[in-house]
């Protein structure tokens, strides 16, 4: 298994509590990827078409039914999500097609807006704004802990560092594939899993399948999978307990007394300036002082650009690589929503029949092989 991030954690837990024997591999710690960074807003709200919201809503579901028998007291807010809408006419609709197909989502006044999250400044009054309660938040750092943490207690491996960082993959004698680390170990296995983020590219390079998982380019300036995260804090009791969009902040509780802020409309690349970015955090702490009460003493904490693994045509992508099929592939945006029921799908499909490995949804993973791009202009991300 190649990537210890949300997924990754998530897929290695799930085999080896279906009796397989996994070695974890990451370059770096355990969950210090994307996922880390990660807004963590387990939600279907705007994903489309209908059957991507289906596989959206059952990791919602996924999650709820996982955190009690894993700590969910430590990771998991069930907390709800309210949002104020620039658009009242966009967010109108949205709510009307997620509630006809069985999401929970309904149209709310600015005072009941106000009494759901009583941090909430008080909003115009004639703000469309709405409600989603099935919608929760995730922290990352302690639930990866908890999934690697699992994975060993069930006899699992964990290697990181030079130790986990993958340089080479081929097949050896028999079509068996190998794995070869930094550290110079050579691991033979009869499954490689990638679950490597934004990386997962140059991993199915390395199998020899260059361009199989076309994602959409994260290192070219204006590209539109970096973001700003910035995490400010400290909050005093009286600030926000939900998740909060408004048209210029989404933000959420994060650990540790601090919120977690972003704001899409601002723009930044790997190659933004860090004076810029920091001049960027502090216009976000201030829009946040003017949406939420809590902030009179908060200060920026951090301030990042975080990438997002974005599949060419935003779907998931999962399933063997099409010219080495021998390497099994996972990678998708909304990687947080969907962990728990895509990790629940693979381990069904690599370890079929095993206990705790039974899919609960209709949801399948056909739609999302990476051969879908076989011969595609998809080759070439399109944003
Ligand atoms: C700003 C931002 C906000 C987001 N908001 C949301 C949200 O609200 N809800 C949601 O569901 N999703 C959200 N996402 C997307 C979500 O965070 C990702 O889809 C998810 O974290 C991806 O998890 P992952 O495990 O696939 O990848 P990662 O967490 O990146 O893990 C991949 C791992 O692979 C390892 N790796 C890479 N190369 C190698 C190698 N050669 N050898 C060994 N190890 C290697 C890395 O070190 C890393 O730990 C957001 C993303 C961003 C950037």
């Amino acid at each position: 298994m190649i990537g210890a991030g949300v997924l990754g954690a998530s897929v290695a837990a799930r085999l080896a509590v279906a009796g397989t024997q996994v070695t974890l591999l990451d370059q770096d710690r355990p969950g210090h990827g994307t996922s880390r960074w990660s807004f963590a807003w387990v939600n279907s709200n705007d994903k489309g078409p209908r059957p991507y919201h289906d596989l959206n809503h059952a990791g919602i579901r996924a999650w709820a039914e996982l955190a009690p028998d894993l700590d969910g007291a430590a990771w998991y807010r069930p907390v709800g999500h309210v949002e104020l809408a620039a658009d009242g006419a966009e967010l109108a609709a949205r709510v009307e097609r997620l509630a006809s197909w069985g999401y929970p989502a309904r149209l709310i006044d600015a005072a009941e807006a106000e009494g759901l999250e009583p941090a909430l400044l008080p909003p115009d009054q004639q703000a469309t704004a709405a409600w989603f309660p099935e919608e929760a938040y995730l922290l990352t750092e302690p639930l990866i802990a908890r999934l690697v943490a699992h994975l060993t207690s069930q006899g699992g491996t964990v290697l990181t560092g030079e130790r986990g960082r993958v340089t080479a993959l081929d097949t050896g004698p028999g079509h068996a594939p190998r794995v070869r680390t930094a550290a110079g170990a050579v691991i033979e296995a009869d499954e490689v899993i990638c679950c490597a983020g934004r990386w997962t590219p140059a991993l199915a390079a390395l199998a020899g399948a260059p361009g199989t998982v076309p994602l959409v380019a994260w290192d070219t300036p204006g590209s539109p999978a970096p973001e700003l995260v910035v995490r400010v804090g400290p909050v005093t009791r009286d600030g926000p307990v939900r998740v909060i969009h408004t048209p210029q902040l989404a933000l959420r509780p994060h650990s540790g007394e601090l919120l977690h802020l972003e704001a899409p409309d601002v723009p930044v690349d790997l190659h933004t300036p860090e004076a810029e970015l920091r001049r960027l955090a502090g216009e976000l702490l201030n829009r946040a002082r003017h949406t939420v009460r809590g902030l009179d003493q908060a200060r920026v904490v951090a301030a990042r650009v975080c990438v997002r693994p974005l599949p060419a045509d935003e779907q998931s992508i999962v399933g063997r690589l099409p010219g080495a099929e021998w390497l099994y592939v996972a990678v998708t945006h909304s990687g947080v929503t969907l962990a728990a029921h895509l990790s629940r799908l693979i381990a069904a499909e690599l370890a079929p029949g095993a206990p705790g490995t039974q899919s609960t949804s209709g949801a399948g993973l056909a739609a999302y092989r990476p051969a879908r791009f076989a011969g595609t202009a998809a080759h070439s991300p399109r944003r």
